[in-house]
């Protein structure tokens, strides 16, 4: 079952026009939320940064925070066969009569789906995972999470074809975060990552991770990271609603801390899976 502009029905009966500027231009914003015992994690900031995506690109919010977590909670009741989910929620402009660059009054089209889900077992990734950098040549709104994913899916696609985990980003040589993911590196027992604003996405994710360690006593700064600085980590960790936080042993061939996963990632993942059940 999906949800398309206010009715339930099979995936295959759903579809929208050719007109929708979601499909002429990427012209839409979306959500990925992830789903624990039939509870939407992190409900609330997701839909406020749908809402701040929808205001930086001005299209009007369809619903009111209370509808949208009446929706969402219908679809997730949907899949009961599914405790955990993985949401994905999109919100195009509209459709209008022609095709143009600029636009009048719509109507937004909105669109979820729910798939199943399996959230990262710790003992998968003791060995940690691969990464590559690359140049981020995104445009300078990273922190609207709109579906126009040229780069970032050219990124990923990049990744698969080097069998690594994601590309991290590095913008005049800062690192910003991953093509589908928030960074963090290790120094001295201190945490950082970038801050929030226009080159990078502000992760759900993200927050959770910096509570986490938080919470473990763990110092953190928001910071750029330099390229050198990465290098240098005792311990690199990437984070997404699906990925939740995982650590990074190996960028472009060379090994981080020799090669194996530090002492505050397991820390901070246990803490993390302690959060997902306080939600549930
Ligand atoms: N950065 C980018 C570019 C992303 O696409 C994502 C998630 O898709 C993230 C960071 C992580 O965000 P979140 O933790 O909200 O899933």
């Amino acid at each position: 079952m999906v949800y398309l502009n206010g009715n339930f029905l099979e995936k295959d009966k759903a579809f929208v026009s050719v007109m929708d500027r979601g499909f002429l231009f990427g012209d839409s914003v979306y959500e990925v939320l992830p789903v624990y015992q039939g509870n939407a994690f992190c409900i609330k900031p997701h839909l406020e940064r749908l809402s701040e995506s929808l205001e930086a690109i001005k299209i009007p919010n369809p619903h009111t925070h209370e509808q949208w977590r009446v929706i969402l909670q219908q679809l997730i009741d949907h899949h009961p066969q599914h405790a955990d989910q993985s949401i994905y929620l999109q919100v195009t402009r509209g459709c209008d009569a022609n095709r143009k660059h600029t636009y009048g009054k719509l109507k937004p089209t909105v669109y979820i789906q729910s798939s199943p889900f399996e959230a990262a077992r710790k003992e998968d990734f003791l060995s940690g995972l691969s990464a590559i950098t690359r140049d981020d040549i995104r445009w300078s709104q990273c922190n609207t999470k709109a579906t126009s994913l040229l780069a970032n899916i050219m990124y990923a696609q990049e990744a698969k074809q080097n069998n690594v985990e994601d590309v991290i980003l590095c913008r005049d040589n800062v690192i910003t975060e991953c093509s589908s993911a928030n960074l963090f590196i290790v120094k001295n027992g201190c945490v950082y990552t970038h801050p929030k604003g226009p080159h990078i996405l502000p992760g759900i994710t993200r927050e959770v991770v910096l509570e986490c360690a938080d919470y473990c006593g763990i110092s953190t700064e928001e910071v750029p990271i330099s390229k050198e600085e990465l290098f240098d980590a005792d311990e690199v960790w990437i984070s997404s609603s699906t990925r939740e936080v995982l650590p990074i042993t190996k960028i472009d061939n060379t090994l981080i801390n020799q090669g194996q996963v530090g002492e505050i990632w397991p820390l901070v993942f246990d803490r993390y899976q302690a959060e997902k059940n306080l939600n549930c």
